[in-house]
């Protein structure tokens, strides 16, 4: 398989003029005359898309392409107003390059190269029309297309996730499938064991996320083997895929590569990268998820799990940054993360970056914990929400107006777990016996009498001198 992405990058005006590139505005809101392509207008480069699709390249480990044109690529779409297609041909702005998926595994990328995107043909309002909406037209792109070196839907999906990803973290675009700002076509072709030539090519479009690229490519190369197996023949063909049928159906047959007569737009003068333009771009990308993680266990000495968990989203990253500048207990600041922060985030349906707490507040709030006068469990469970309501309390004040003070006195605790073990004399006998597991039970009950105030520590210390 050989996949290839489009992607949208995220400037604010189009590839060729000025019109806005928001989603979701009204049809045929965003047109000008470019757009609509009157006679007599002249397209006029967006410098940041260039930029944008550069910093991709790199990170990609693509080779940038510093003497370059625009090609213009002709065919007829209703919803194409010029009858071409700007595009880039001989010249991709980045050359080879890959995606690594797995630590020891890379998905080669053949190019990467910009083109703008065409408008929409609407077909389901109207009964009778096509209706088109032409605010998409110009809209700058980035084409990633890859070798023909996937060999399995596993891996297609791991591309397309690392890639998605990848493409989030620089903000070269959104990455969203459903609103078609990120799509992917499949070009699937299968070969008996042995053989070394490819047999005929389908190419499957229309897949609107992720998941449905690995769906679609386990089921045409079903279909592809079913032929083969009842000797059939293979139509190259272009397909598309439905979800709800779980079934790709034909679209169009491409038995001759089209031809879109190539040609330098004579409207658009070559460009020219300097180095300094390079060394700005490269400077302007942020550290990858990779780097930062290794960073993050070897500066804070995080466990590669804990790394990885903050390295997953980019808000996260931010999030822990400005933490560690408050306060220095990391791998609480960890747990907080990914435990109550994360929690009430889901519930409430925010990103982490709208956590109402400032980070001050956080920040006190895991030094008091760490400082051993609270429970985590208090602390996560009962101070939290109480600082979320009070904001202008301080989780000190907090803790000790909830009577929630860690409770270390030996003989208090003494008293609690003697308590414990005279309520449950069997469980005693059975732990004498050598049923050792049931330390945890007794530690559980004293907590609980506790009021989750006791310094498990220190009862857990009891409890084993006491049951000797
Ligand atoms: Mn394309």
């Amino acid at each position: 398989m050989g996949l290839e992405v489009h992607a949208q990058l995220l400037t604010k005006s189009k590839l060729f003029c000025g019109d806005s590139t928001s989603f979701g505005a009204d049809p045929n809101t965003q047109v000008g005359v470019i757009s609509l392509a009157h006679p007599g207008t002249l397209p006029k480069l967006n410098k940041k898309a260039i930029e944008l699709a550069i910093k991709l390249g790199l990170t990609l480990n693509c080779t940038i392409e510093k003497s370059n044109y625009f090609a213009r690529k002709n065919y007829f779409y209703p919803d194409l107003p010029k009858g071409y297609q700007i595009s880039q041909h001989t010249v991709p702005i980045c050359k080879g390059g890959n995606v690594k998926i797995l630590t020891n595994k890379a998905i080669p990328l053949n190019r990467i190269h910009i083109e703008e995107d065409a408008g929409k043909s609407i077909h389901d309002i109207d009964e009778n029309y096509t209706c088109i909406d032409l605010n998409r037209a110009g809209t700058p792109l980035v084409e990633i297309v890859t070798e023909p070196a996937i060999h399995s839907s596993e891996d297609a999906f791991l591309f397309l996730t690392e890639l998605r990803k990848t493409l989030r973290w620089l903000d070269v675009c959104d990455g969203n499938m459903e609103e078609g700002s990120m799509r992917c076509d499949a070009n699937i072709s299968i070969r008996l064991k042995g053989e070394k030539t490819l047999g005929k090519r389908v190419e499957v479009k229309n897949l609107n996320s992720i998941k449905n690229v690995k769906r679609a490519i386990e089921i045409e190369f079903e279909r592809l083997i079913g032929l083969t197996e009842n000797n059939q023949q293979i139509i190259q063909e272009t397909r598309s895929f439905d979800a709800d049928k779980n079934i790709t159906f034909s679209l169009r047959s491409k038995e001759d590569a089209d031809d879109y007569r190539y040609f330098a737009d004579p409207d658009l003068p070559p460009f020219h990268i300097s180095e300094s333009d390079l060394e700005g771009i490269k400077n302007s990308i942020p550290e990858l998820p990779e780097q930062l993680k290794d960073k993050y266990i070897s500066m804070y000495q995080l466990s590669e799990y804990d790394a990885s968990q903050i390295c997953i989203d980019k808000e996260d990253v931010v999030f822990f940054e400005d933490l560690i500048k408050e306060t220095n207990h990391y791998k609480a600041i960890v747990n907080w993360m990914i435990g109550p922060i994360k929690h009430y985030c889901n519930e409430k349906n925010i990103s982490i970056k709208s956590f109402p707490l400032s980070i001050k507040k956080i920040a006190e709030l895991i030094n008091f914990t760490e400082s051993g006068k609270v429970s985590f469990s208090n602390a996560s469970i009962k101070v939290l929400p109480y600082l979320l309501e009070n904001p202008q309390k301080n989780p000190e004040e907090v803790t000790y107006s909830l009577n929630l003070l860690k409770e270390s006195n030996n003989d208090t605790l003494e008293i609690w777990i003697e308590e414990v073990l005279n309520s449950m004399p069997e469980k005693v006998k059975e732990y004498k016996k050598g049923k050792k597991g049931l330390m945890g039970m007794f530690a559980g009950e004293v907590k609980k009498k506790s009021n989750g105030k006791a310094d498990m520590q220190l009862v857990n210390q009891l409890l084993l001198e006491k049951l000797k």
